[in-house]
């Protein structure tokens, strides 16, 4: 498997060139777009990995499925989904229009920013201190390593160059589908997406999901088997924004993409996969991290969908 992650890294690496580095967030377009890396962990309980799968980078849209897991576990599916919807959108993750379109100005899905700012908006505490350490908790625990933190340079950038995000939470505010202190909520936000991670860690988050919601070396349940089972739908979905079809008919497993050049993906009953490439198409999506999972998928017979 090391081999093999090895020989696919280097074959998927010229693919990175057709693609660009985010630049709407001044911190991420200093990333080397020719960086890529995978790590792998499997039922065996053993990493495997390949390429520059040790290198930190921001967490931006993956952070939602942790916020998304907590609101689940704490307030309940239904809850959940009365305030945002669960369908796919072939609009980019950051758009607006629909929401002005449709009533009730819900948000399609929990994984399109305006939907990850419902789901910030339910979680029941004081202020954006608390409700960052209540999300750090859970990512360190999802993520399978303490040390988890939110990267200052990303989250300060990010912050200063929000007007998209910060024109979603106030129309939201507006129209009654968020309540309470918009800025408040934006940093936690900012912060959730900046939380700093490498492969390995993506790799333990899709295995914890591929598992039904168990600490793979643990043994622990970490999450329900339905909170977890939701996840990997949504990720099928809509994990990949409006690449989210090509996705499913390329590489055919549950995954979610950031910005920041991360993908993890989930093979249920079988394997946690993490991938990092920064270097993006036109839809937000890592265009090495999808090569190299497109080929993993093919070589090890990993399609489930
Ligand atoms: N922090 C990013 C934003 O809000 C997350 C988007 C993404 O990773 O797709 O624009």
């Amino acid at each position: 498997m090391q081999e093999l992650l090895c020989r696919l890294v280097a074959e998927c690496r010229d693919a990175c060139s057709s693609g660009g580095v985010a630049s709407y967030i001044p911190e991420l377009a200093k990333a080397d777009p020719r960086m890529l890396g995978v790590s792998v962990l499997t039922t065996e309980r053993t990493f495997f990995q390949g390429g520059d799968a040790s290198f930190p980078f921001t967490m931006q849209s993956i952070s939602k499925l942790i916020s998304l897991a907590l609101a689940i576990e704490e307030l309940g599916e239904d809850h959940v989904f009365e305030r945002v919807g669960m369908d796919p959108t072939a609009d980019p993750f950051n758009s607006i229009m629909r929401l002005e379109m449709v009533r009730p100005h819900r948000p399609q899905n929990p994984l399109i920013n305006a939907g990850a700012l419902v789901i910030l908006s339910l979680l029941p505490y004081r202020d954006s201190k608390t409700r960052i350490a209540v999300v750090l908790a859970w990512a360190r625990r999802l993520l399978g390593n303490n040390a988890i933190t939110v990267h200052e340079p990303t989250y300060i950038s990010e912050k200063n160059t929000s007007d998209r995000n910060r024109s979603l939470a106030f129309f939201l505010r507006s129209v009654g589908s968020l309540k309470g202190d918009v800025e408040d909520l934006l940093d936690t936000y900012f912060r959730q997406c900046s939380m700093s991670v490498t492969t390995k860690e993506l790799a333990f988050l899709g295995m914890v999901l591929a598992l039904d919601g168990i600490d793979p070396f643990s043994g622990e349940r970490l999450l329900r088997r339905a909170t977890a089972r939701v996840l990997r739908a949504l990720m099928a979905t809509c994990g990949l924004y409006d690449g989210s079809g090509e996705f499913a008919v390329r590489v055919g497993i549950p995954a979610k993409s950031g910005v920041g050049g991360g993908i993890v993906a989930a093979v249920p009953g079988r394997m946690g996969i993490g991938v990092f490439g920064p270097a993006l198409d036109g839809k937000g999506n890592s265009v090495g991290g999808m090569a190299v999972l497109e080929h993993l998928s093919a070589r090890g017979n990993l399609r489930v969908l």
